[in-house]
């Protein structure tokens, strides 16, 4: 899966603009056939194809991709009591049997909880839960209780005592919040594929995957919302095509309490949300499972370990936006990358 970089670079020749996924002004283009659906993985999600097909076909294809969703949501979410992971979560010590995808997808977690030194780490579950009520993050916890919580959080206890069985420790619980919506992109865009479609932009949630190219051989053109708290402005552009554009930030899902803001990714050394004076942390690669993975451990790493970890695997790159309002891109975007928000500045790293 890992391969350390050699040569990586993403073509990017396109100068047509389509401007923001983020703003939907996709839907409007009439060759352009879009879907939304509210409340699945947490967020909105939109699928638009730009191929030329029947509408029935399109109907067909989006069913077929939203029934995948809601199977993914209901098997691997720790909001439902009854999913494959609640109930993995509560068999502690036992050969819990999954099913394959789960299986797959935890072994591919260790992979990169390994490569991140364990800031990616799934079994953060157990702290994330104090950190929520009825599923939503909003409440402080108690230093003692993630003192207590911390000491069922480690990836390395996670065994697999047979085919597509998993153990865990009593108390460790998983969570895949930042890895599953890489899959259900992945599985998505297998859908559209098998189907013959050459050309789509899937948006969960700000989350992207480019299929193809453009019709017209262009560039995708995906911008990326500045990631401050009631900023609703886009602060760049990045074209790509065929890749994942995954995004990790502390804007959009966090509390505010004392005068003091909590967002829900979590360093998984201190159960605290991860503070390294960065804003928001994208990963782009054709790999979306990897790139919602690096993306938030990217985040949890801070600028120069997680910019210098992306700079070591082949098939990533990354833009790491800091508090100092500078937008640090890896080599392999030199060029793909505008800013559109004159409050910040684009700086190269290498
Ligand atoms: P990411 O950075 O990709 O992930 C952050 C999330 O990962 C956190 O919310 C937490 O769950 C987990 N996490 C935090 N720190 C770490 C770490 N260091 N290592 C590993 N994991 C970490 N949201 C709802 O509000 N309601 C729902 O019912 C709901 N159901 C969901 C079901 C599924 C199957 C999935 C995949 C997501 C669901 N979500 C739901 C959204 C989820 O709770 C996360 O907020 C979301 O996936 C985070 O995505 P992100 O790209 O914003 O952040
Ligand atoms: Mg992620």
């Amino acid at each position: 899966m890992f391969k350390i970089k050699t040569h990586y670079h993403i073509n990017f020749t396109a100068l047509l603009l389509l401007i923001c996924l983020l703003t939907g002004c996709n839907s409007q283009s009439p060759n352009i056939k879009s879907a939304t659906r509210d409340n699945l993985l947490g967020t909105t999600i939109t699928i638009s194809i730009y191929d030329n097909i029947p509408d029935s076909l399109f109907d067909t294809i989006i069913t077929q991709c939203f029934d995948t969703i809601n199977d993914i949501e209901a098997r691997m979410s720790v909001n439902r009591a009854d999913s494959e992971i609640s109930r993995l979560n509560e068999n502690h010590e036992g050969a819990f049997p999954v099913s394959d995808d789960i299986y797959e997808l935890i072994k591919n977690a260790i992979q990169f909880s390994y490569h991140t030194t364990g800031a990616f780490d799934i079994s953060v579950g157990s702290v994330m839960e104090l950190w929520k009520q009825d599923g939503d993050f909003i409440f402080l916890p108690s230093p003692i209780d993630i003192i207590e919580r911390l000491t069922y959080v480690g990836y390395k206890a996670i065994s697999f005592p047979a085919d597509n069985k998993i153990s865990i420790p009593t108390g460790m619980k998983l969570d895949l919040g930042a890895f599953a919506k890489g899959h259900a992109l992945e599985v998505v865009r297998g859908i559209l594929i098998k189907n013959g479609i050459k050309h789509a932009i899937l948006d969960f949630g700000g989350d992207i995957f480019t299929l193809g190219k453009k019709p017209d051989g262009s560039n995708y053109r995906v911008a990326i919302k500045t990631p401050i708290i009631g900023d609703n402005s886009l602060v760049c552009i990045v074209e790509v095509s065929d890749l994942s554009v995954m995004t990790s930030g502390g804007y959009e899902r966090y509390f505010e309490q004392d005068n003091a803001y909590y967002h829900h990714i979590l360093d998984p050394a201190t159960g605290y949300p991860a503070n390294n004076k960065l804003l928001s942390v994208t990963v782009i690669s054709p790999d979306p499972i990897g790139a919602d993975a690096l993306s938030t451990a990217g985040f949890v790493l801070g600028l120069e370990k997680g910019m210098n970890l992306i700079n070591e695997l082949e098939g990533y790159e990354a833009i790491f936006i800091t508090e100092e309002k500078e937008i640090y891109v890896t080599d392999g975007l030199h060029g793909a990358v505008t800013v559109l928000n004159e409050g910040f500045r684009k700086i190269s790293y290498n």
